[in-house]
């Protein structure tokens, strides 16, 4: 945590000075924070102590405002250098996301988040598997992240790719973990790739589903879930209004 501090201490000098008259009147209009996290002047990366005061719910409340910032045209006056160094000795991320491979979807972008404060697993059609679940693993119970969040997202090419059946090398083993979510989505209209709203309807239930897969196949998550010290979720990213649906 010192080293962080430290770290952002050598950025000394009249850029520093200029970057402190300018903070002030960020920090004024509420743009500034030390990651996402914090009310601080700083614009360095999360610090342990600051990551450690926060709830999961402080920190899913934190992603909402930033995604707030994002479909405001807004975002955090942040330095990405003194984020890079202050991080680069220690990382305290507050969270694990596990969200799509779409390049209109990036999380960090859509929720104002910077260099440090999450870890993001991307697969197409966020689903998890072994690898994913050690990943997250690692981000909750080893590196203290407090929150799984699960991000799909609407007009989702690989939800699209499920309800047709595609076929195309490794693509279609990692469909036939999407197709479950298909069958199990009641939806009364036409169920076809070629309609957004049952395609929308499978990417929420594959969100809820993949929730449920996380807590059935990794003991480790669900025990600290279970003990308070980590929330699992899923969220929706809407690619035509910017806007992401907290489900919890
Ligand atoms: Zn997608």
């Amino acid at each position: 945590m010192c080293d962080e501090l430290e770290h952002a201490g050598h950025c000394g000098g009249s850029g520093r000075r200029n970057f402190l008259k300018a903070s002030s009147v960020a920090t004024a209009l509420g743009l500034v924070g030390g990651g996402l996290f914090t009310g601080s002047a700083r614009a360095d990366a999360l610090t342990q102590a600051q990551r450690e005061r926060m709830t999961p719910e402080q920190i899913i409340g934190a992603m909402k405002q930033g995604n707030e910032r994002f479909r405001k045209g807004e975002r955090k006056d942040r330095n990405y250098l003194r984020e890079q160094k202050a991080s680069a000795k220690g990382q305290y991320p507050a969270a694990v996301l596990l969200t799509c491979i779409d390049s209109r979807a990036p999380a960090e972008v859509i929720m104002d988040l910077g260099i440090g404060d999450v870890f993001n697993c991307r697969v197409a059609g966020n689903i998890e598997n072994e690898d994913i679940l050690g990943s997250m693993e690692f981000a909750c119970k080893v590196a203290g992240a407090k929150v799984v969040v699960v991000m799909g997202h609407t007009a989702c090419g690989a939800i699209k790719g499920a309800i047709d059946n595609a076929q195309l090398g490794n693509l279609t083993g990692l469909l036939a973990k999407i197709k479950p979510a298909v069958q199990a989505t009641s939806y009364t209209g036409e169920r076809s790739a070629k309609n957004y709203s049952f395609v929308d309807a499978v990417a929420r239930k594959n969100v809820e589903m993949t929730v449920a897969n996380i807590r059935k196949n990794s003991p480790v998550l669900l025990e600290l879930e279970t003990n308070g010290a980590l929330k699992i979720t899923g969220a929706m990213y809407d690619l035509e209004t910017g806007g992401v649906e907290f489900f919890s």
